[in-house]
């Protein structure tokens, strides 16, 4: 991993019209090559010019992530695709009339003109048309398609605040913009739209529901909530690593508000920690955090991330985490609790 060597920039935007000298200072950044955090309504990416090999590169050294993990380019209107792309399925153009801007991302065969550095490899590309307003104006600005993973160090908890970016990146970036904390909470939902059938690769904003009621037909990649076998082929290479894992020891505990305090109330030993619903607090016994409403998956998605993150703040050593229904947006929550837990799930 690079050494902390860059002196990095904090840049705080309120809203993309008082704050205009740091949202260019930012895009000019971008422009020549440079690394910089932003907000998105899904979480904080770390964006590079994604059609720059040497500063997509950076990327990767940043974050101490896989090569051959790809990274999502994100535009900031229509006409920027055609140049990434081979072509646009019928689907591409139902789904984007529906969600986008918004969290979705799609993958598509990719051109020429996109590096191999930046799809990991692959012969496809992910695209994502954010709706955060930072993230689109920073893109216009730049004009330049933006590569962005998630802004934290590969395996950690995703940032939803610049204090969580700051905490992960400070010094091995050129700046960090700092609009407050990110809407959606979990990261796009991944559908890919080069293979014969649509299939999502990740869970994520836009739910499995809302992309069946579009297209019809959409699998789900058996990779969302399970491990993949030994010698299958990840067809979301992100997949395969270890993800979101606090240092804590996470374990999803299955079963119903009672069943899940009488579990945790058996190891009361000032290091074990509930990460509960706002209704299982009553019934609690050991310190916790709450994530959620237990019927509020939005809530849920929203609080996941920082509440893994607080674990470690709490110096927690084991953590019981309750289960999401994996439903909607729940499910997204469900699948990155699933890393962060490294599949370890106790039924109740
Ligand atoms: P992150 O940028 O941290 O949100 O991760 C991006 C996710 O999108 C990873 O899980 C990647 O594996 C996935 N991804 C990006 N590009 C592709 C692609 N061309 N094919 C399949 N998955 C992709
Ligand atoms: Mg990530």
């Amino acid at each position: 991993m690079a050494e902390k060597e860059k002196e990095t920039k904090i840049l705080r935007v309120r809203n993309i019209y008082d704050d205009m000298e740091n949202m260019q200072t930012a895009a000019e950044i971008l422009a020549g090559g440079g690394l910089v955090a932003f907000p998105t309504e899904t979480v904080y990416g770390l964006g590079a010019n994604a059609l720059d090999e040497r500063a997509v590169a950076a990327i990767f050294r940043a974050k101490g992530r896989p090569q051959d993990n790809p990274l999502i380019v994100h535009v900031c209107d229509l006409d920027m695709i055609g140049p990434l792309v081979a072509e646009v399925p019928e689907a591409a153009i139902e789904l984007a009339g529906r969600f986008w801007p918004g969290p979705l991302t799609m993958i598509f065969r990719k051109s020429d003109a996109v590096p191999a550095v930046t799809s990991g490899g692959l012969d496809t590309v992910a695209i994502r048309f954010p709706s955060h307003m930072v993230a689109r104006e920073l893109i216009r600005r730049a004009d330049v398609p933006i590569a962005a993973p998630s802004a934290n160090l590969s395996g950690s908890p995703s940032p939803t605040t610049a204090q969580h970016c700051i905490h992960d990146l400070m010094g091995r970036v050129d700046a960090i913009v700092d609009s407050g904390s990110c809407g959606v909470g979990v990261e796009s939902t991944v559908i890919s739209l080069a293979g014969e059938k649509p299939r999502v690769l990740r869970p994520g904003g836009v739910t499995v529901e809302q992309l069946r009621e579009a297209l019809g037909d959409v699998e789900v990649d058996p990779a969302v909530c399970a491990p993949l076998a030994d010698g299958v082929q990840a067809a979301s290479p992100g997949m395969k690593y270890k993800h979101y894992a606090p240092r804590a020891h996470v374990v999803i505990l299955r079963g119903g508000r009672e069943a899940f305090a009488a579990y945790v109330n058996a190891h009361r030993d000032g290091k074990t920690y509930a990460m509960c619903f706002e209704e299982d607090v009553p019934a609690l016994g050991v310190p916790y955090v709450v994530y959620g409403g237990e019927r509020d998956d939005a809530s849920q998605a929203a609080h996941l991330f920082s509440a893994l993150r607080e674990m470690d703040e709490l110096g927690a050593e084991t953590v019981y985490a309750h289960c999401p229904a994996r439903t909607g947006v729940g499910l997204a929550v469900y699948n990155r609790l699933l890393r962060a837990a490294a599949f370890e799930v106790i039924e109740l």
